[in-house]
């Protein structure tokens, strides 16, 4: 296919600004073959059913898009570039499928916070931290099949965009993880609401991420909302897209009221803006 990507782009910013914000199945994730970035590989025309496609060992979404089955491939911020190989099965048969990821850059930012005690993490804060960092691992590669996965997201608040995905951050001037999600600065109390449809993986109180809402949207691609003042929803509930699913606040390691929302795919913490048009954005 060469379509100008820029048309692409454009096309597919303005059905999703104009879709926005009701609208289901907007269309698949911008690709962006690159670490912290969505791989869109085409493994070949629509059949009576869809091939099953893994990256390693994870278990990647397929969905139909133009006529094709397209694997939709998150890759982690780690993620090596070069070339890389999915598994594909069809009908009993497994095959390779080649694609390539491009380098990345991502800018520094360095946090000072008052509060150290946040950054020089006591014994037990470690081992609290430590448990709660195996259950987000667990929680992150959970599958579950499902008929429809709604990858044309709404954003979940409303507020200023402020941190951006993969930003390598130093906090009171130490290395930390690069930020694997999205900040919006919404006043404390703001609705956050369920970007699309599914059902609450987990809901609970994290040392860094504070009160947090996990929504498995179905065949690996999973939401993550940090930092609210409470929670409206219990694991194992359907929740429907634009559904109020807690509002938003300051809990746990954040310098202000703000919605940290990340997305998981395959496993894999991506760039959520890849999945919404960002209003006054321009790309
Ligand atoms: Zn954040």
């Amino acid at each position: 296919m060469q379509i100008p990507r820029i048309f692409v782009l454009f096309c597919a910013q303005l059905v999703l600004a104009l879709a926005l914000p009701s609208l289901a199945g907007a269309g698949l994730p911008r690709a962006a073959s690159v670490p912290g970035g969505v791989a869109l590989v085409s493994l070949g025309p629509v059949s009576a059913r869809p091939p099953r496609a893994w990256l390693g060992e994870q278990q990647v979404l397929v969905a139909a898009e133009g006529g094709q089955w397209v694997a939709v491939v998150g890759l982690a911020l780690d993620t090596l570039p070069g070339a890389h190989e999915l598994r594909v099965d069809e009908a009993g048969v497994t095959r390779t499928v080649r694609f390539s990821v491009k380098p990345k850059d991502y800018p520094e930012q360095r946090i000072t916070l008052k509060d150290n005690s946040k950054v020089q993490l006591s014994t037990s804060d470690l081992e609290r931290v430590e448990g709660e960092i195996a259950n987000i691992q667990r929680l992150k590669r959970h599958w579950r099949e499902a008929e429809d996965t709604d990858t044309g997201f709404i954003l979940p608040t409303t507020g200023r965009l402020t941190g951006r995905f993969g930003v390598r951050r130093f906090f009171n001037g130490e290395a930390r993880a690069p930020h694997a999600g999205f900040d919006i600065a919404a006043a404390r109390g703001t609705p956050v609401r369920a970007n699309a449809q599914g059902i609450v993986l987990a809901a609970d109180d994290y040392f860094f991420n504070g009160n947090s809402v996990f929504v498995d949207h179905g065949n690996g691609l999973i939401s993550l909302y940090c930092h609210l003042e409470r929670i409206d929803v219990q694991p194992g509930e359907l929740v429907s897209k634009g559904q109020r699913i807690g509002l938003s606040g300051m809990s746990g390691r954040a310098t202000g009221p703000h919605l940290h929302w990340s997305v998981v795919l395959n496993g894999a913490m991506v760039d959520p803006e890849l999945f919404v048009a960002v209003p006054g954005k321009s790309r």
